[in-house]
């Protein structure tokens, strides 16, 4: 095991971890050893958070050097991988042994763990978020034991998969996984605000995977970027008008002004499901970087008219936006997910780099969203704590048994999940 002590940033930079030490086991029995032996830890996954959910005031676990160890078992269509995974390794192998997952998020490059920690998600009305595919769970737990889970097995399996890092450090998680598909990818460019808002259901459900970029100014969308899986039924293919936007002719970037280079094939040219579902190549840096995030899950019956509440803040939103996503996920029934018994849509938001003006502007975006019952992505930055969260989930309270049972000396707690979990 190897052990820093330098002081180490999120990987947007606009966060400084205080945890006193990083450590960096090898294998599983040098997690046990360092949980066992810690007062505080976290696992980090790969510091793709915005927010110090992953902090600690003391040690740290990155399990990046733990071995990927990804086994398939094609007979009950699930893999395994070890806790420090990303997707963007776990993707390629997946593909050249002929599996696919179901989706992925706009980036490869986040650790599987962190990611369904979070609930992060990719986009499409009949796609569950990314901790949805887990069908298995290896936790280290507080006292360094390990306890295994698996879908339909124990009651409490539903209530420990989005953990947020409260419940033990994920040493291996099994996925769901199908046989590979094809995906062709078109972006349409400067839909029509109304027509797209009265025929919402019409644009989401065009291809396998919608994703609508916005800066909320204007009386157009940006852009649409359309996942199709090359089996279905083509329904853009070949269409010269999207709701009244056109086909964009050469490979485009969400944010204006950036290489299209950097993203997943486009225009339409049909290639594996793990090099066309994220919307940002593993070899580059995803979106811009210099960035901040924040979005929130409404659900789909308050979609349009959420979306008609942001376009009359424009003046307020669009001084701040890179740009905005729109996109849509199916329902679950994991505890802490955003999406927990409702499907919905995420409304997406990244940031100019000014933390200050941001933090200055969520009270008011969470006040205008809150008749939606708008759930803030657990991993991005957001204003309300538990006073304002915990109403929003019916298990929340189960949630915290959990967390109290599994975890009674609190060594995985932080100051995040005291302020947004934990507080009164
Ligand atoms: C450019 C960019 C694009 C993004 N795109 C999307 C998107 O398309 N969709 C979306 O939903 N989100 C998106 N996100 C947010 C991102 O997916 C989440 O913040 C996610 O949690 C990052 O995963 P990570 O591995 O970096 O986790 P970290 O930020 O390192 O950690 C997040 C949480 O997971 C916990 N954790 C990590 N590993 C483990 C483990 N082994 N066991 C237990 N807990 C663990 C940590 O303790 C922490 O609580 C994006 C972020 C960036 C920077």
């Amino acid at each position: 095991m190897t052990e820093q002590r330098v002081q180490q940033r999120n990987w947007a930079g606009n966060f400084g971890y205080r945890a006193e030490r990083i450590a960096h086991p090898r294998t599983v029995a040098e997690l046990q050893e360092l949980v066992a032996g810690a007062r505080t830890i976290r696992a980090l996954g790969s510091r793709h958070s915005f927010n110090d959910i992953a902090d600690t005031s003391g040690t740290r676990a990155a399990l990046n050097l733990l071995d990927p160890a990804i086994t398939v078992d094609a007979e009950n269509l699930n893999v395994t991988v070890s806790g420090g995974t990303r997707y963007g390794t776990l993707a390629a192998e997946l593909q050249r042994q002929g599996f696919a997952l179901h989706n992925l998020a706009s980036l490869p490059h986040i650790s599987v763990a962190g990611a369904v920690a979070t609930a992060t998600h990719g986009s499409g009305d009949g796609n569950g978020n990314l901790a949805t595919a887990v069908a298995g769970l290896e936790l280290v737990t507080a006292d360094g034991g390990i306890l295994t889970a698996r879908r339909g097995e124990t009651t409490d399996f539903d209530g420990m998969v989005v953990g947020l890092g409260a419940l033990g450090i994920v040493s291996s998680v099994t996925l769901d996984i199908e046989p590979a598909f094809h995906v062709a990818q078109h972006v349409f460019e400067d839909l029509d605000w109304e027509r797209v808002l009265e025929n919402f259901d019409d644009v989401t459900s065009s291809a396998y995977s919608v994703s609508l970029f916005t800066d909320w100014s204007g009386s157009t969308v940006g852009q649409a970027w359309l996942k199709g899986r090359v089996s279905d039924p083509g329904v853009v293919a070949g269409r010269r008008d999207f709701f009244g936007g056109t086909p964009a002719l050469s490979a485009r970037h969400p944010l204006p002004g950036v290489s299209g280079s950097n993203c997943t094939e486009q225009l339409g040219v049909p290639g594996p499901w793990s090099d066309r579902l994220a919307h940002f190549r593993m070899e580059f840096t995803p979106s811009k970087g210099d960035e901040l995030q924040s979005e929130y899950l409404v659900p789909r019956e308050h979609a349009v008219d959420a979306i008609r509440t942001l376009r009359k803040l424009s003046g307020v939103l669009t001084p701040l936006l890179l740009v905005s996503e729109i996109r849509t996920i199916a329902a679950d029934r994991l505890w802490l997910s955003p999406n927990y018994g409702r499907d919905g849509i995420g409304l997406h938001f990244t940031w100019r780099q000014d933390q200050p003006a941001v933090e200055a502007v969520l009270p008011l975006l969470e006040a205008e969203l809150a008749p939606f019952a708008a759930r803030p992505h657990w991993g991005k930055l957001f204003d309300g704590g538990t006073a304002a969260v915990g109403p929003l989930y019916p298990r929340f309270d189960d949630f915290r048994a959990l967390a109290g049972r599994l975890d009674p000396a609190g060594k995985f707690r932080n100051r995040f999940l005291d302020y947004a979990v934990f507080g009164s």
